[in-house]
């Protein structure tokens, strides 16, 4: 690991003075992705900037009838919050399905929206890869591609994200707010949050040097049944070959996001019409321009297969 300056300031307006004067500092929250990063050299900040003493932890009902929640709030603690079980269901479930007990005690709001891919060729510093060195080409494309992106691919990367709680951040149409070194904030929708990759695979979110996560905020509940349903090579502790997050309403609408097979969460909002039509019009219209490999072409069928347990499941 290379060497690093370390601070933990106790306040916003801190944070974002030192975000100010070390333009090569990280922001380090529970630590469970980018440590592993350091450890690998991928990943090599001069500078740490512990967000841990900003008081960002709360869960707390906003003024619109949604909910704030804090950008260090442990997944642990949002997935069993009553506030978060009873009206976002859907983001409960899709966190209790990541990692493990002990990650999601440590892993973070803000951290698991900007954790990075699991491409193994960006963790094997051997390998070409765009996302890592950029220009020095993809070792994925034409080489072993089962777990990558479908849709919304570049002939520069085809790296899917990992997270699950995403997928339901996605579907709930939550909203990030940040704070900018100069100390203003912004909000910034889900969905234009993580970027696809385009020709700057390395470059994954809106957020701009030093900016970072003070909250996420969800828009008032919408009721219906929310299922995270998330197909996997075992049955814990591994990533999604595709997931599934849906809320279905009692006449069959809803809303739909699909991890796995992007660079970002998956929603087309015209899919969200098809799933009252069942699951191969819903499939069809998130997948339209779906660019498989050879090995990743089943995942086509899978997200229709799954769509259509999750339909049946709503259904009941
Ligand atoms: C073995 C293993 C299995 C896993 N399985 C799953 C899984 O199945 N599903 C899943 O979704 N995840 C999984 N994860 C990933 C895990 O959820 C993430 O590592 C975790 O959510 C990251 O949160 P963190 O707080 O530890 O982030 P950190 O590691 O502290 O930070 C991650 C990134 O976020 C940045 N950051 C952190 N906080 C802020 C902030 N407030 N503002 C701006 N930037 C910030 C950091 O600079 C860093 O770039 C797994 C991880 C491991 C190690
Ligand atoms: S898919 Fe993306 S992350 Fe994986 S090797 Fe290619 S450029 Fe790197």
């Amino acid at each position: 690991m290379k060497a690093f300056t370390y601070e933990r300031p106790s306040s916003v307006e801190a944070a974002a003075k030192a975000a100010a004067a070390n333009p090569d500092a990280k922001f380090i929250a529970g630590g469970t992705n980018l440590l592993d990063l350091m450890k690998l050299e991928i990943e090599t900040p001069t500078h740490l900037i512990d967000v841990n003493g900003l008081g960002l932890d709360k869960i707390e009902p906003t003024t619109e009838g949604g909910l704030r929640i804090g950008a260090l709030v442990r997944n642990t603690d949002l997935a069993s919050d009553t506030a978060v079980r009873r009206d976002y269901g859907l983001l409960s479930r899709a966190l209790v399905a990541g990692a493990s007990g002990q990650l999601r005690n440590k892993a973070t709001t803000a951290g698991n929206l900007l954790q990075r891919t699991r491409c193994p060729y960006f963790y094997d510093t051997n390998q070409p890869c765009n996302k890592r060195q950029p220009g020095t080409g993809c070792s994925a494309i034409g080489g072993i591609s089962r777990q990558h992106a479908v849709v919304g691919v570049s002939d520069t990367c085809i790296a899917t994200h990992p997270s699950d709680m995403a997928i339901a951040m996605r579907a709930l149409d939550a909203v990030v707010e940040t704070v900018k070194p100069d100390g203003s904030s912004r909000s910034i929708p889900i969905a234009d949050f993580h970027r696809l990759p385009g020709d700057t695979p390395h470059i994954e979110t809106a957020l701009e040097p030093g900016e970072f996560i003070t909250s996420v905020t969800l828009p008032q509940p919408i009721g219906g049944k929310h299922i995270y349903r998330k197909v996997r090579d075992r049955a814990s502790y591994a990533f999604a070959l595709i997931s599934i997050g849906a809320v279905i309403q009692p006449d069959g609408t809803g809303r739909v996001a699909v991890g796995g097979v992007a660079h970002k969460p998956w929603r087309v909002e015209a899919a969200d019409a098809g799933l009252a039509k069942g699951a191969r019009a819903a499939a069809s219209a998130l997948l339209a321009d779906a660019r498989p490999t050879e090995q990743n072409r089943f995942k086509v069928d899978l997200v229709e297969r799954a769509l259509g347990a999750v339909i049946a499941e709503a259904r009941g």
